[in-house]
């Protein structure tokens, strides 16, 4: 019987869907399981749309269709709380699984707290991330730093600190990381921040950091983070739908590295960043934000706006009125104050504005420096989010 805590390698029993899946197929598995058995009603996870640039979020009651999510989508930016959010009230008690990076498992948490989802009807699948990279911004990317047409590539990993890309004809191209931040290019500027990479809120996190040795590429590294996460890897090992062993040790200590080095990493990023702003962030504020279209999707995308409708978009208020540009500096500001104690650096608002203001950053140092006020011994960039 699998306990919470356990670290385990998990592997489909399932051959097609072993093909598909990106390490060993756990999380895949374990969703299909979760279907067969009535664990859960549905699932919400992602496949590939009109090419492995883009992520659409699927909602599956067909175990079958599972296979078609598998594989990970590094470019894939979707957040999926905030759609969990929208879709709740007609729920109506319904389970649902869902696979969860960790900006995925904050906003549940933070919707819990608002009661926009009850979480003992969601089951948080979770992914490991080290982050993800814009579609756009990728697109550019292979084209020119690798010099590739980005529509001959049929495959993209992350592996050893490098974005890989894979051809058709077999061939593959790799560039650390590294390098192409240091361009301009890589991860979303909010995951360089990000310090939440092992999702361990969620029942269970899955990735391939501490798999070592013949069975790296092999099975997934499964943490156990919930009894109900025990629970359903228990339930489908009996059932022989996952295989599962003990974690390789030597694995453990590697993956803790791995991650104590991503946190390292972060820290760098939020000094960078958050040093661009310092000591005129109020100012930049009002100057970035002074593009703004009032298209409201910073609002729309956010896990933790929720304005009341119609006083803020139709009635318009002193900060809002409808049909006036540019923005008054305060409909930004007012925001801020109103999010960014609870911001959990998504980076959406960023990700959808289509004026590029970087809403992400400010919020996220906003953010930073209200945790750093609360909790001093931490320091400015030792938030844990
Ligand atoms: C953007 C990203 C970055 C990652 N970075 C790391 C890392 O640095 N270290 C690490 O150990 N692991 C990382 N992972 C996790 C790893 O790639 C595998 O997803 C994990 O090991 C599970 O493997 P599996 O074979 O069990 O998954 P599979 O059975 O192949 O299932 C993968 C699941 O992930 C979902 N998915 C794919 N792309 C996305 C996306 N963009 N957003 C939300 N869900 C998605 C699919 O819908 C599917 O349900 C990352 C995953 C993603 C999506």
């Amino acid at each position: 019987m699998v306990k919470k805590g356990e670290m385990l390698y998990v592997s489909t029993t399932d051959a097609g869907l072993a093909k598909k899946a990106e390490c060993g197929g756990a999380v895949s598995g374990l969703l299909k399981f979760a279907l067969e058995s009535k664990a859960v009603d549905a699932v919400l996870a992602v496949k590939k749309g009109v090419d492995l640039y883009e992520a659409i979020p699927t909602l599956i009651s067909d175990p079958k269709d599972i296979d078609n999510t598998a594989g990970s989508l590094h470019c894939g930016t979707v957040l999926m709380s905030k759609l969990v959010a929208n879709y709740a009230p007609y729920m109506k008690g319904k389970k649902l699984g869902v696979v969860v990076k960790g900006c995925d498992m904050m906003g549940f948490l933070e919707l819990a707290k608002r009661n926009k989802v009850n979480l003992d009807n969601v089951f948080m699948i979770g992914v490991n991330c080290g982050g993800s990279v814009s579609p756009v911004l990728a697109r550019k990317m292979i084209r020119e730093k690798f010099g590739v047409d980005p529509d001959t590539v049929v495959k993209e990993e992350i592996d050893k600190g490098q974005f890989i890309i894979k051809m058709a004809d077999g061939s593959h191209k790799g560039i650390s990381i590294d390098e192409l931040e240091e361009s301009g290019y890589g991860r979303r500027s909010n995951c360089r921040r990000c310090k939440v990479k092992v999702p361990r809120q969620a029942d269970i996190a899955c990735g391939n950091w501490g798999v070592i040795g013949d069975k790296a590429g092999k099975v997934t590294f499964v943490e156990v983070c919930s009894d109900k996460g025990a629970d359903l890897v228990t339930k489908a090992a009996a059932a022989k739908k996952i295989a599962v062993e003990p974690a390789n040790p030597k694995g453990i200590e590697i993956r803790a590295k791995v991650e104590a080095s991503m946190y390292k990493l972060a820290d760098k990023w939020r000094k960078r960043d958050f040093a661009e702003l310092s000591p005129v962030l109020w100012e930049t504020i009002k100057t970035e934000t002074a593009r703004c279209t009032k298209c409201y999707a910073c609002i729309d995308k956010c896990p933790v706006c929720f304005p009341v409708e119609d006083k803020f978009k139709n009635g318009g208020t002193t900060m809002v009125r409808p049909g006036t540009l540019p923005v008054d500096p305060m409909f930004h500001l007012r925001r801020f104050a109103h999010i960014s104690d609870s911001c959990i650096n998504c980076g959406q608002c960023e990700e959808c504005c289509p004026m590029e203001i970087p809403l992400a950053l400010f919020s996220h140092a906003i953010r930073t420096e209200e945790d750093a006020f609360f909790e001093p011994k931490l320091g400015k960039a030792a938030y844990t989010n």
